[in-house]
């Protein structure tokens, strides 16, 4: 029988609610790690934490509860209201970094790069959180504090494997100065509770900001495709950029040998069915809710058709307002402001697969007598077809995330895989668009 001080954490990781998010590890000096990154990345408990360290543990882990209600007092205070679909939020823009290097180095628009680069700058950080790729090994993606331009620059762009963030708390701790944070929704949940907690490890973070996120990817996601272009090794790769070149961006992979592998960010997208990581089907943070600052890709036909990265930009605290207004005023950012039905709009997709589609699935779920997470509040009274339709979704996630099925599909050309799976998501889209705007964000 598991000691009482780590059974929330194993309850949360046999239950399969765990986020990856790192807090467990960062916070347990050595007891618990990540045994098989290049796996299943769950925490591995290898021996038990003093009962300080496991009473942090167990307040960080956002895993099985999320409360979005007190995320949000946490976050921008008790008044601030908060809109289910959105979050709480001041203003909405698109648009993208004024300086033309940090717009094309970045995913969408640059705007994250820009707005760490400007704060650095101002003085009004001394270092940021942030992901890039290890050195050591650049195949895997790597969090560490940037604390120069250069640094911020080297870690601009989406990584989608799971990246694990907050392994990084003890350095944070040890950090003397001020901090911008970096983080995915499931992560920023972890962070926000902290803050609540008032833990000692997130003393120094000043700023929160992060990208949205519909969901992010095992890392067997790179082998299959490395498989399906007969290389073997993974550990060969010299190179792995997500989103290389002209916006959208490639998923573009060199080899030690030379050889370049390049698949467009759309044609890539194949691989979500087969390798995506389970949990984040039961996530209903799309836009990154309790961040300061939130961006996501401005999806839509008349920006994706210009090329040139165009972000969409949450300013949600009176600080990240501020942080948006000082930048347009002295020239590093340009937004131009867009209503929250249009920002619904532009990524209908992604809220009814997170809003809808995941309380629908932990519905499913909980009749089975499975665990789902907690998050304070629930959205419900769907129509019957959405109801179908997420059945239909839900068997296709199954049958796709099987041995047998990755297997297969390594043997099928990704172009041609990746061109299909374009086309019959456009065909999907278009069928279901009426389903999924049907009453989105009433
Ligand atoms: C896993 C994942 C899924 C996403 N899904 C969507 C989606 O469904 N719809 C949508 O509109 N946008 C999505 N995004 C966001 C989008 O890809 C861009 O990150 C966002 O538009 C910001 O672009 P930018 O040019 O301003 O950021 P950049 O200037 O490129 O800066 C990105 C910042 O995010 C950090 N970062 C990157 N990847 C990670 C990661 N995996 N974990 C933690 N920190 C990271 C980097 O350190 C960097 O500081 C996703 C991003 C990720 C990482």
């Amino acid at each position: 029988m598991s000691a009482p001080s780590t059974e929330k954490i194993e309850k949360v990781i046999k239950s399969g609610l765990c986020t990856r998010c790192g807090s467990c590890v960062g916070l347990s000096n050595g007891a618990i790690n990540f045994a098989d990154r290049e796996g299943d990345c769950l925490p591995h408990i290898s021996a038990e934490p003093d009962a300080v360290r496991a009473a942090r543990i167990a307040a960080a882990c956002a895993g099985a509860e999320a409360d979005f209600n007190a995320l949000n007092t946490a976050a921008f205070g008790a008044d601030a209201g908060r809109h289910e679909y959105l979050g709480h939020f001041e203003s909405i823009g698109i648009g993208h970094a004024d300086d033309p290097q940090t717009r094309s180095e970045g995913a969408s628009g640059g705007v994250l790069t820009a707005i760490l680069l400007w704060l650095l700058e101002r003085g009004e950080i001394d270092g940021a959180v942030v992901t890039g790729m290890d050195e050591r090994r650049p195949w895997l993606p790597k969090t560490f504090i940037a604390r120069n331009a250069e640094e911020i620059r080297a870690a601009a762009q989406s990584k989608y494997v799971i990246t694990t963030v907050n392994e990084i708390l003890p350095e944070m701790e040890a950090f003397t100065g001020r901090l911008a944070y970096v983080g995915l929704p499931c992560q920023v949940h972890s962070i926000r509770r902290m803050q609540a907690a008032g833990d000692t490890a997130v003393k120094s973070i000043r700023f929160v900001f992060g990208p949205f996120c519909g969901n992010t990817l095992h890392f067997s996601s790179i082998k299959s495709l490395l498989r399906s272009y007969g290389e073997k090794d993974h550990t060969c790769i010299k190179r792995l950029d997500f989103r290389a070149g002209e916006w959208p961006g490639s998923l573009r992979i060199e080899m030690q040998s030379g050889r370049v592998i390049e698949l467009p960010k759309f044609h890539a997208n194949y691989l979500i069915p087969f390798h995506i990581m389970k949990r984040c089907l039961l996530c209903t943070d799309l836009a990154n809710e309790f961040t300061d600052i939130s961006g996501g890709d401005a999806w839509a036909p008349v920006y994706e058709e210009r090329g040139r990265g165009f972000s969409m930009v949450f300013a949600r605290s009176a600080e990240g307002s501020r942080i948006i207004r000082e930048m347009q005023e002295s020239g590093a950012l340009s937004l131009a402001s867009l209503e929250p039905d249009e920002a619904l709009k532009m990524h209908s997709h992604g809220y009814d697969l997170k809003k809808r589609g995941a309380f629908i699935r932990m519905e499913f779920l909980t009749k089975l007598g499975l665990a789902v997470p907690d998050y304070g509040y629930e959205l419900s009274g769907f129509k019957p077809k959405r109801y179908v339709m997420e059945a239909v979704l839900d068997q296709l996630f199954l049958l796709f995330g099987t041995r047998v099925s990755r297997a297969a599909l390594e043997h099928v050309n990704p172009e041609h895989m990746g061109a299909i799976f374009q086309r019959l998501r456009t065909l999907w889209k278009k069928s279901t668009h009426n389903i999924k705007r049907e009453q989105l964000g009433e």
